[in-house]
């Protein structure tokens, strides 16, 4: 399957190769942009096209639910295709009871970043699950497009802050923190809150080692109204990016609540050219919720923490360890450094780290092992350490997810050539963002281009590709082929079409219909909701 793919994504570099003109000096070719873009219902827009050497550092990794994308030329080819975390989703991460777990909000729009060849053509988004076609753009690679402002900017006042000088820019980590609910005179508050919140956190666990690779910004945003939305007990407020208490079960997942909160936030983190943007939502109640580089926390005292737990997925790709959250499929390869299905001294990621002698190593035990429950499962997956702050808040990193940091802020050296966008760096490489630069990246995906033309040169077949090649399936009213189609639909055949198709519970079924924790307050769960037992 690998192999296929590799080959046929060959044949779309040689492609790529044969129409640069840029005679550049690498053997796959064009040099790449990145590019910020934004979905919601009425399509995509791309909002900014910027130098690659300044891609944002930050990604929030998705288990599932990926979207996918691809740039294609003028003749319908495709150049290249990739796939990214649904930025429609955000996730929520709450302590209760001494115990960490997570849930998801759909909020149907949400931006994130991406790196594309620097050639003209449309870029194209799909919806995961169907591959229905959610929005296109024509893209245009020439540096510096951008939008036009979003927000009023009266409400804007001034320039952001530095206010923590240590790091030099090109090697540290740069949070910018917005409010949100605060009024004019507030924001002094809203200051002091980002103020305290960035100093805790790099005071306490494995981060102060890393303190001064870390630097802190506020923009002060006035909001018209104190305090946030909060929907379930009929309160609006007027502030600048709309953030809200999450409805019913998903209470503690605070975000912008519009689109137009969210790409707001969004845009004053690329003007300052943030790797991370965090809201401080004017509320002392409990929450959280993150999406792609952007995360809300409110002002209550566990926000050190959560920004710490966060920044462990964002920044160091590392997996939550604990062992309770949604139904994903257990046992399973995990690409994650933190969190593996293997369970003996020699097959763990972190095998040159192991200390303990007996595996799976006992829970209560000290030193390096494979401790059972990790990732979400009780049982078939393993984590480095009886306890870790990927495991649960308050608690410093273990010996694995500590040399990711170490990992992480040795490779943050500068650009060698910054604002050319030229570079194609070694890290790039299966970072979860498709680079045809490097040839062979893994995180380019064989997807069906949809040409009407069964490509099978390049691998397509009635498997990955029923739209060019048509479906494998002789039979389409066989229920259980495991194909939606003929007559088939989530009420009379859940297995092909509805959420038992999923296998998973957290996410699109095939015919459009959901099976998520949500799905109620949105109207649109399938009719074989009850299979995932919510
Ligand atoms: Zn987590």
């Amino acid at each position: 399957m690998k192999t296929r793919a590799s080959a046929r994504f060959l044949a779309v570099v040689i492609a790529v190769a044969g129409c640069s003109s840029d005679g550049g000096n690498k053997s796959s070719g064009t040099s790449e942009v990145a590019v910020d873009l934004f979905i919601d219902a009425s399509g995509v827009r791309i909002e900014r096209v910027y130098s690659s050497s300044q891609f944002p550092l930050a990604k929030f990794h998705n288990h599932q639910n990926n979207l996918v994308y691809e740039l294609v030329d003028d003749s319908g080819g495709r150049i290249v295709a990739g796939q990214v975390p649904d930025w429609r989703m955000a996730y929520t991460e709450a302590m209760a009871d001494g115990t960490l777990s997570y849930a998801t909000q759909r909020l149907g729009w949400g931006g994130g970043s991406i790196r594309l060849p620097a050639q003209a053509g449309t870029l194209v988004v799909r919806d995961p699950a169907t591959r229905a076609e959610l929005g296109r753009a024509a893209f245009n690679p020439t540096i510096g497009r951008i939008r036009q402002a979003l927000a009023n900017d009266d409400d804007i006042l001034g320039a952001p802050v530095e206010f923590s000088t240590d790091g030099d820019a090109n090697q540290a980590v740069d949070l910018l923190f917005l409010g949100d609910g605060f009024t004019e005179d507030q924001l002094p508050q809203f200051e002091e809150a980002s103020h305290n919140l960035f100093n805790a956190f790099i005071a306490a666990h494995y981060y102060n080692f890393f303190n001064a690779r870390f630097n802190g910004w506020t923009q002060n945003v006035r909001s018209r109204e104190t305090g946030i939305d909060d929907s379930d007990n009929a309160v609006a407020k007027d502030t600048a990016f709309d953030t809200g208490m999450g409805m019913g079960d998903l209470r503690r997942c605070v975000f912008p609540t519009t689109s137009e909160g969210q790409a707001l936030a969004r845009k004053l983190g690329q003007d300052a050219g943030a790797d991370v943007v965090i809201i401080i939502s004017n509320t002392t109640e409990y929450g959280g919720c993150a999406s792609n580089g952007l995360f809300a926390v409110t002002m209550d005292a566990n926000g050190p923490e959560i920004v710490s737990h966060e920044l462990g997925h964002a920044l160091f790709n590392l997996a939550d360890e604990y062992d309770v959250g949604a139904s994903p499929p257990c046992a399973h390869d995990s690409s994650q450094p933190n969190v593996t299905n293997h369970g003996t001294a020699d097959t763990v990621p972190w095998a040159d780290l192991v200390t303990a002698s007996e595996f799976p190593t006992p829970a209560g035990s000290g030193g390096v092992g494979a401790f059972e429950g990790a990732g979400y499962c009780p049982q078939g997956m393993f984590r480095p350490e009886d306890n870790c702050l990927m495991r649960s808040l308050g608690t410093p990193f273990c010996a694995v997810c500590a040399r990711e940091v170490n990992r992480f802020f040795d490779g943050l050296a500068p650009p060698t050539d910054p604002g050319d966008g030229d570079e194609c760096p070694a890290e790039w490489y299966d970072d979860g963002i498709c680079d045809p630069c490097l040839g062979d990246d893994p995180d380019c995906v064989d997807i069906c281009d949809y040409s009407d033309t069964c490509d099978t040169d390049w691998g397509e077949d009635c498997n990955n590709c029923e739209a060019d090649c048509g479906s494998c399936n002789t039979d389409p009213a066989a229920c259980g082929d495991g194909i939606c189609d003929g007559a088939e639909n989530d009420g009379n055949c859940g297995q092909d079409c509805g959420c038992a198709a999923l296998g998973q519970c957290d996410g699109v079924a095939p015919t459009g219909c959901w099976c998520d924790t949500s799905c109620a307050d949105w109207g649109d769960c399938c009719a074989d909701i009850d299979v995932c037992g919510f």
